[in-house]
């Protein structure tokens, strides 16, 4: 092989911000300030409620290589809590506590809090902004929903749980890191009024009306695509009929079908690490 026989990468492509740029910390307006500071206890019992999904998922494997966040809104404020960026401080998601969650703005300046969100928070402050019924945004990239993004097959909701998407999961072109707004924006596009978007090679956003139940839909979707994959192997998936599990689609965070399963994931996670 000569060096005439490697392959050149086109000119003039955009990789995106560089992963190991030095951060800066963008602070918020002296009235978003203000506004976490008026709201500390509503924004401590958030914190609370994202740590625990956000340790479930841990323990689910969603967070693959230990990647991802997660974000709620703060009630009574247009404040978001959301997973600090931690992996420049060679830490990762099983180290985190409740000071490493910060709130920011609608912009995704820090309102309160010493870490700068993750570069990807484009992905919750668009979705947050365009979707006043969901509360909370799961970003990660969970194994069995990029295989299924892969074969650019339209997702099939093949058990009965799967039915909590029949309204569909999307696959989002773009498979690149979402750090800019016009990025976010495309994957609101993807995402429409569904559950669930798939990034293509990428990931997921999942959107829930509570982390609790964002954990348990973003379990569904691992679910859901690898029962649809296994399917596929096996001679071909099918839809349930539409008459069966459609109600599914408006079920609400507080049905037995969020909650229950919640409860179990949590008692799991917290019978392993006692
Ligand atoms: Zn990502």
């Amino acid at each position: 092989m000569t060096i005439q026989d490697v392959r050149p990468v086109p000119a003039g492509l955009d990789p995106g911000l560089d992963p190991d740029a030095e951060h800066t910390l963008v602070r918020s307006t002296p009235e978003y300030i203000a506004q976490a500071e008026a709201h500390g206890e509503a924004i401590a019992a958030v914190k609370e409620q994202i740590l625990d999904a956000l340790y479930v998922m841990l323990n689910e494997g969603l967070f693959e290589k230990a990647f991802g966040h997660v974000s709620c809104r703060v009630p009574g404020t247009d404040l978001y809590c959301i997973v600090g960026h931690i992996h420049d401080t060679e830490r990762t998601l099983f180290d985190i506590t409740a000071d490493e969650i910060i709130v920011i703005d609608p912009d995704g300046r820090v309102a309160q809090g010493e870490m700068e969100p993750p570069g990807e928070f484009p992905i919750h402050t668009e979705i947050l902004r365009a979707r006043p019924d969901v509360n909370t945004v799961v970003h990660c990239h969970p194994h069995w929903p990029v295989a299924l993004g892969a074969t650019r097959k339209p997702f099939k909701p093949v058990t009965y749980r799967a039915g909590t998407f029949w309204r569909g999961v999307e696959r989002c072109p773009e498979p690149r890191q979402i750090e800019t707004p016009e990025r976010g924006r495309l994957v609101v596009e993807h995402l429409a009024q569904n559950r669930a978007v798939i990034l293509a090679g990428h990931g997921v956003a999942v959107v829930g009306a509570s982390p609790a139940q964002a954990a348990v839909l973003t379990v569904d979707l691992q679910d859901a695509c690898r029962f649809q994959m296994e399917a596929e192997w096996a001679g071909g998936a099918h839809a349930l009929e539409d008459e069966y599990i459609a109600w599914r689609a408006d079920a609400p965070a507080d049905a037995e079908t969020f909650t229950a399963p919640w409860n179990y994931y949590s008692v799991k996670w917290n019978r392993k690490n006692r």
